[in-house]
């Protein structure tokens, strides 16, 4: 499990550090989580882990690509580790909860734009909103 985290480090560069290893665990285990939730994980775990640290640790794996960083208009920012596989969420207006939607169709890009104005689109993003089950429910 951690030689796996070791290998991604590894594949983009980045120095395997038990902060960065403590993070993608982290997140693999708790999908979604918001910046004080990381926090609060990697130091239930590793309470000498700094709050900057673990910031600057989120920063280098999303620039690397081991991190997604996903904001939903008007929500705080939320980090996964299931990277590279272009999958949508559906965010529930009343708790905020995130749950993922994988592609309906084919390959990225997988939506066709109506029109592309000209551009070589590589990718779609698309966020649903709705209510999740535990806010329908009385
Ligand atoms: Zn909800
Ligand atoms: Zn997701």
């Amino acid at each position: 499990m951690a030689s796996d985290f070791e290998a991604q480090l590894r594949s983009v560069s980045l120095r395997v550090t038990r902060p960065r290893l403590a993070v993608l665990a982290a997140l693999r285990d708790n999908p979604h989580v918001d910046t004080e939730t990381v926090i609060a994980l990697v130091r239930a775990d590793h309470p000498k882990v700094s709050h900057q640290a673990i910031y600057d640790v989120l920063r280098a794996l999303t620039d690397a690509g081991l991190v997604r960083r996903i904001q939903p208009a008007g929500a705080i920012a939320r980090y996964e580790s299931r990277v590279g596989d272009n999958h949508h969420h559906v965010v529930c207006r009343g708790c905020g909860a995130i749950a993922d939607v994988d592609c309906v169709v084919g390959h990225a890009p997988c939506l066709t734009p109506s029109n592309d104005h000209g551009y070589v689109v590589d990718e779609a993003e698309v966020v649903y909103w709705g209510t999740c089950p535990d806010c329908t429910c009385p």
